[in-house]
């Protein structure tokens, strides 16, 4: 072999790497959100934050980016933890949007942590720590999951509805169809626990879902169940 080609093969590799390091390696992101009432009536329980009981409505759980072929990557750089000063103009929209609800309580840190760490290194290509959570806020904005699923009469009220009815409100509002996850209740009832929305590379966006998740399969007919109504205090 001549003195030329091991030069060769590194500036090879060198250029696949730099490819690689521009390119985002994922294909899509799944927006996930999930209804507090059915996270915290299942035999596990819950927790209300240390900030403050969460308000009736969808709260984030994350934004996930996937491949097309349905797996994901996760855990993608372990030199780029979750610094919350990176986010401390965000915090207020963090906690009344993307309350924590496992137990012991805590104020979000280790919630939105995981997530980022888990999930959101593996975009940081395309969105750094503060534009991950910022975007993800927006998604949230843009899609009023409760107020469509309200405006076709479907309502937290314990109550049972269709899986299709459910997901036909929300293409209506948002004008892409959700994957929807179901969990059950205490006493082993199939619930809507959380709505799944795609998203596009920059986060921006919402797209038809190249692929849907495979587990949490609902049934034709699922509870929507309560969550509290927070009242003002009686003086
Ligand atoms: P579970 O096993 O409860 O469905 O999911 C556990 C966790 O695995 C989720 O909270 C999420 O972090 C990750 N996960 C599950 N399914 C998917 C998926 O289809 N795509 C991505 N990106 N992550 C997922
Ligand atoms: P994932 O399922 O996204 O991989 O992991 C969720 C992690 O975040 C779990 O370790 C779970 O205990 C923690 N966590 C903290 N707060 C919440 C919450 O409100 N909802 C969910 N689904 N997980 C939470």
């Amino acid at each position: 072999m001549s003195p030329k080609c091991p030069i060769l093969i590194k500036l090879w590799v060198l250029q696949y790497l730099a490819v690689l390091c521009v390119s985002q390696n994922f294909d899509f992101f799944y927006f996930v959100q999930q209804w507090p009432g059915s996270y915290c009536d299942t035999k596990q329980s819950c927790c209300y934050p240390t900030t403050g009981k969460p308000v009736a409505d969808f709260g984030i759980h994350g934004l996930w980016p996937n491949y097309n072929d349905g797996t994901y990557p996760q855990n993608c750089d372990p030199n780029n933890p979750f610094n919350p000063s990176q986010i401390s103009d965000l915090k207020s929209r963090m906690q009344k949007n993307w309350p924590t609800l496992a137990c012991p309580s805590g104020d979000g840190t280790s919630f939105w942590s995981h997530e980022w760490e888990k999930h959101g290194t593996c975009s940081e290509s395309v969105l750094d720590q503060h534009d991950y959570f910022d975007t993800t806020l927006n998604l949230k904005q843009q899609t009023s999951l409760l107020q469509a699923l309200e405006s076709a009469g479907i309502n937290p009220n314990g109550g049972f509805y269709s899986s299709s009815s459910i997901k036909d409100a929300i293409n209506k509002a948002v004008g892409y169809t959700p994957w929807i996850e179901c969990n059950t209740d205490e006493s082993g009832n199939s619930q809507l626990y959380q709505v799944y929305l795609c998203v596009d590379t920059s986060g921006s966006n919402l797209i038809d879902c190249p692929v849907f998740p495979s587990g949490g399969k609902c049934g034709s007919q699922i509870e929507f169940p309560s969550f509290y109504i927070e009242f003002p205090e009686q003086s």
